[in-house]
């Protein structure tokens, strides 16, 4: 039995959420609170907003350059999401979760899907795979919040209301839910399913506590 007691095979830990759940702000949350947990930088064609760096936010790349990368085969998935495109590489995924790893993913719901399909057909993503959802309280609470997004129009507010409620309509190809009611309460949700993850045997090594 070897002495080392973190040992075990790493995690892909894919979160998505429906349009206004807090998402982002969860998640950016969950990474300070777990520094250790492995980042993906995506690929994306949007332009980088302020603040943002290249190769550590995204790779910002043209839309060339993200067909031809489609075309080498080298997204694990990837989704078009307001008119961008978004890509997860393989390269930043799995080498990191077979060193034991663990990555953590915010990705939309298109891509957290075509993780679903890929991982029926491969033995590491089905083993290694989690997928969490962050859901807001109510969708009275939801169109609260997006008014309160001052710079959207009646129109706007409807509209993004539709699309979160289709968003929100994927819940149950998820393995856990989050709500987002209190946020600090999300996050020390999201840190605990996490850590309780860790521990499950179908991840460690097959002879991990052979005596
Ligand atoms: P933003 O442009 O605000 O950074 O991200 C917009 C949306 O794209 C967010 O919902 C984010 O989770 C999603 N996203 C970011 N990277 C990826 C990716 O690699 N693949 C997919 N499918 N979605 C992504």
């Amino acid at each position: 039995m070897s002495n080392d007691v973190t040992e075990r095979n790493g995690m892909l830990i894919v979160v998505s959420g429906a349009s206004g759940t807090g998402k982002s702000t969860v998640c950016g949350k969950v990474r300070e609170l777990l520094p250790e947990l492995g980042f993906s930088v995506s690929c994306t064609t949007r332009n980088p907003r302020p603040g943002e760096q290249d190769g550590r936010d995204y790779y910002y790349i043209s839309k060339d350059e993200f067909t031809s990368r489609i075309d080498r085969g080298e997204f694990v998935e990837y989704a078009e999401v307001f008119s961008n495109y978004y890509g997860t590489l393989k390269n930043e995924v799995i080498e990191k979760v077979k060193s034991g790893q663990d990555v953590f993913l915010d990705i939309d719901i298109q891509g957290a899907l075509q993780i679903q399909a890929a991982a029926e057909k491969d033995e590491l993503l089905k083993s290694c795979s989690e997928f969490i959802f962050i859901v807001p309280p109510s969708l009275s609470e939801l169109e609260q919040r997006l008014r309160g997004r001052a710079s959207d129009s009646e129109v706007q507010v409807k509209q993004r209301l539709e699309k979160a409620k289709h968003e929100i309509s994927f819940w149950k190809k998820y393995d856990y839910v989050i709500i987002n009611d209190d946020l600090e309460q999300a996050v020390t949700e999201m840190v605990s399913l996490i850590k309780a993850l860790r521990l499950a045997t179908k991840r460690m090594p097959e002879d991990r506590f052979n005596v």
